[in-house]
């Protein structure tokens, strides 16, 4: 099996209905025949249901930002798989550094999450990644390996398939200062690393690892050029059209 290319647009907290549709009409316009790499994105809960409406038939796809680990139930505000599913979601970012740090989501709700995930059949994307300060104290890669087992405790090998893992250092996300290529492919040749020790290195080797922070046009080639890089998780550049186009069209 070869590794997959999974470009990816978190649109965070931006952008109406209206807006999200404009976006996603322009995207499918532009790569909505680019079947070579997985082509993802998030918009916000609100506009799910219409940019996958919008998107029907397109190879770009729909994931969501978060879910609730429960088919349903008294849990006011949230989102079950099953109902990202019903609005024609494929994929779901979990564990990302801001649900981190503004909802105190733990390594151990983010691998209920996974779970939930995988058992409804939607590919989740597993976000770690180390603050400045831990960098600054040398372990990033054991903060990194931490939150990588934590996540992925009890997910069988088989499951693995499903599985990508986006290595966003935090100290890079919207703050324009990206991991230089040769910091992130340190990082997610350690992080494979932490996958053959679980999984063994087949297992490992076909897992799709992502760099996201500050990725834009000007600097994904030379991310993407990197052997251990699999694709990217972006955020802000992914609110523009041509420059997300640009981004998942990377030179490598
Ligand atoms: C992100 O939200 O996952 C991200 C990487 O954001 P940005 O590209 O804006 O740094």
């Amino acid at each position: 099996m070869t590794r997959k290319i999974i470009m990816a647009g978190n649109w965070k907290m931006h952008k109406t209905v209206g807006e999200s549709v404009a976006l996603a009409g322009q995207l499918n316009a532009a790569l909505g025949d680019v079947t070579e790499r997985e082509i993802l994105v998030c918009p916000p809960f609100t506009a799910l249901y219409a940019v996958a409406k919008a998107l029907q038939g397109s190879s770009v796809q729909v994931g969501a930002q978060n879910l609730f680990p429960a088919d349903e139930g008294a849990y006011t505000g949230e989102t079950s798989p099953k109902m990202l599913l019903d609005v024609g979601c494929s994929y779901v970012i979990l564990g990302h550094s801001e649900r981190r740090q503004y909802f105190q989501e733990s390594d151990q709700f983010i691998n209920q999450k996974l779970k939930a995930a995988l058992e409804h059949g939607l590919k989740p994307i597993l976000c770690v990644g180390e603050t400045l300060e831990q960098r600054g104290e040398g372990r990033q890669k054991t903060v990194v390996s931490m939150q990588v087992y934590r996540g992925l405790q009890d997910i069988p090998a088989e499951a693995m398939g499903q599985v990508a893992v986006a290595y966003e250092p935090i100290w890079a996300i919207g703050t324009g200062h990206t991991a230089t290529p040769s910091q992130a492919d340190e990082m997610h040749s350690a992080i494979r690393n932490n996958l053959s020790g679980l999984y063994g290195d087949e297992v490992a080797q076909d897992v799709c690892i992502m760099y996201g922070g500050s990725v834009k046009p000007g600097n994904v080639d030379d991310l993407m050029a990197q052997p251990e890089v699999d694709g990217a998780l972006v955020g802000g550049a992914s609110l523009d059209a041509d420059s997300f186009v640009r981004i998942v069209r990377f030179q490598s």
